[in-house]
């Protein structure tokens, strides 16, 4: 089996600032972690990669047996970093081993099975697709969805290469949009995944490609990512409608004797579903009766009154939702209960009034 190598050296003046949150956002995109003397090793389903903090430069040495995972290595670790610099950005220059352009392995052409509605406010759509164990992960949950730009079945020329610098080659007619969102449940045997997409009314590409499918049509999907739960004698799960199939899917996957408090914001009682949760899980469904998504605190009054001062040693927390209400929760968990860091895993769903393309523009700083 052949191996293939790649180096890349950034200049970085504030690497030592920035280190510990690269180091997060690898560990949340499927890579583990291994703490080595000033310095971190890192290793994934495509590879390895040996990050070097070193005198205001990262020295990054990447390593992959499969041409497809090397170009998809050195592209995940280009946009993660990218992302916690921005709005600077930095200039990656791999050298070594170039293979030329590829097609993502981790790339899944998935086509519309059929729709549903189990709230008034979610669309489900069941996609097929096929090969799709990777994605069957119970703490990777998320995937990258692109939309391409008409509907109807593509084929796989139509979708995205990455080439030796680990960048993007759009496919003829230009780059797609793509959104994050939660595999709530996935069959690999029947090839079937389900995805609840939240219907809101600001117009963005996720939400106008989900209202218009019809089955047949296809998309693509990347992943998996996301950092799910970890064996605790206590969950705290807290999210919006955006982080109901994560909590839901969280729910299904836990021993039936696990414990614990969900927390779950909705717009009214017709957006309440029925879980499937171990029986030592009490949930609590939070309204928010009439305030627009993203500023009602019915997520924060509710954890601010709940007891976890018995459980605080052992309990592990898991938030989705939007930025401002993940932010008080997340300062609360975190200064106020003294939760650590490697027993909270937290995401900002979405933010108000911004695209995810906005999102991405203002940086890690503001995330
Ligand atoms: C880890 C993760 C998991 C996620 N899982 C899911 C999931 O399973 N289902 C799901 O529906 N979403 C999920 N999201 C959120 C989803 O990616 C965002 O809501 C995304 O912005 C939707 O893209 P869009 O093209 O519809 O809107 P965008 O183009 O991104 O935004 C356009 C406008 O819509 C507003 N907007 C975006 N989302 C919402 C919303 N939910 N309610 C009200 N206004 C909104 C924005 O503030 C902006 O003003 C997840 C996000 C993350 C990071």
């Amino acid at each position: 089996m052949s191996t293939y190598t790649a180096s890349a050296t950034l200049d970085f003046p504030d690497i030592w600032q920035e280190f510990q949150n690269i180091t997060d956002l690898l560990c949340a995109h499927n890579m583990e972690h291994e703490p080595r003397k000033d310095a971190a090793f890192f290793s994934s389903p495509l590879g390895t990669a040996l990050l070097v903090p070193e005198n205001g430069q990262l020295h990054i040495h990447v390593t992959a047996n499969q041409p497809a995972s090397f170009n998809r290595l050195k592209h995940d670790l280009t946009i993660l970093i990218d992302f916690i610099t921005q709005p600077k950005t930095i200039e990656f220059d791999w050298a070594g081993d170039a293979i030329g352009a590829t097609y993502p392995p981790d790339l899944r052409i998935l086509d519309v099975l059929e729709t549903a509605h189990p709230s008034p406010g979610i669309r489900r759509i069941r996609f097929r697709g096929e090969n799709l164990a990777q994605y069957a992960v119970p703490d990777q949950i998320h995937c990258r969805l692109m939309f391409p730009k008409t509907h109807g079945k593509h084929s796989q020329a139509q979708w995205p290469k990455l080439d030796d610098n680990g960048k993007i080659i759009w496919p003829e007619g230009g780059k797609l949009a793509s959104r994050i969102y939660t595999i709530r449940k996935i069959d690999i045997l029947a090839g079937t995944l389900d995805i609840d997409f939240v219907i809101h009314k600001s117009p963005g590409p996720g939400i106008s490609w989900a209202m218009a499918a019809q089955p047949g049509d296809s998309v693509g999907m990347l992943g998996p990512a996301g950092n799910g739960p970890k064996p605790a004698s206590e969950y705290l799960l807290i999210g919006d409608e955006t982080g109901l199939p994560g909590i839901a899917r969280i729910l299904e996957g836990l021993p039936t004797n696990a414990r614990g408090n969900a927390l779950i914001e909705v717009s009214d009682k017709s957006e309440i579903q029925i879980l499937n949760a171990p029986q030592g899980f009490q949930i609590h469904w939070l309204c928010r009766n009439g305030d627009a998504p993203g500023t009602s605190t019915v997520l924060i009054e509710k954890l601010r009154i709940l007891d976890l001062s018995a459980h605080s040693d052992t309990l592990f927390c898991w938030v989705g939702t939007e930025y401002t209400g993940f932010n008080d929760i997340r300062s609360y968990l975190r200064t106020e209960i003294g939760i650590p860091k490697s027993r909270l895993v937290a995401f900002a769903h979405w933010r108000r009034s911004m695209s995810e393309e906005d999102v991405i523009a203002a940086g890690s700083e503001k995330i």
